[in-house]
């Protein structure tokens, strides 16, 4: 039996991540990450890596975004496109249950789009230049319960293909490092 693990695209391609300027706050997921791979690897586990969705409709050189300014249908639609051929791989993987076992997903706590169990709010839009509260703007963004808006879409499909009970989600957080290390145990 092979057990097939579908991961968010940062957790194989970093270089796809938004730049990031806390040492601290990388150095603990990049540990986590390592950890999880180097399990992963050694127990024979498969991983299936899900595309950026943010690298492919932005770039490597966007900003920082909170998930209520992806959440409009144009983003959706743009999930949507990506992962549907990934919800029929995990179909055929479903289909020959006595080959393969579906693991889940492993996605990207506090990601606006990859959060899980965890993703990032705040009321941030417009021109950055000639505003004078932006430093209160900035201050808004919070990490609060709720899942990125990729997720929410992938969680969408997996409902409307009847998978949901076969397929679950679980986000790679520091701070809760047992929640992906458990899915290879
Ligand atoms: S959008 Fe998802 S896959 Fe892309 S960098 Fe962010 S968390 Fe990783």
């Amino acid at each position: 039996m092979q057990k097939v693990l579908f991961v968010a695209h940062c957790v194989l391609n970093t270089a796809s991540k938004v730049v990031m300027f806390s040492d601290e706050e990388m150095a603990e997921e990049e540990a986590l990450r390592r950890r999880f791979l180097e399990a992963a690897i050694s127990s024979g586990v498969q991983l299936v890596q899900l595309p950026c969705p943010e690298f492919s409709a932005f770039g490597a050189n966007r900003w920082g975004h909170v998930s209520n300014q992806f959440d409009n249908p144009f983003f959706r639609k743009h999930c949507r496109e990506l992962l549907l051929p990934f919800i029929d791989q995990m179909r055929e993987y479903l289909a020959h249950g006595e080959r393969f076992e579906i693991l889940g997903v492993l996605g990207i706590d506090g990601s606006p789009s990859c959060g899980v169990d965890y993703t990032c709010f705040g009321n941030w839009f417009g021109n950055f230049s000639d505003r004078t509260d932006l430093n209160e703007v900035l201050n808004s963004c919070s990490m609060g319960h709720g899942s990125g808006i990729f997720m929410q879409v992938l969680k969408d499909l997996l409902s409307e293909y009847g998978i949901t009970q076969c397929v679950h989600l679980h986000g790679l957080f520091a701070s809760e490092p047992e929640k992906c290390m458990g899915l290879l145990t």
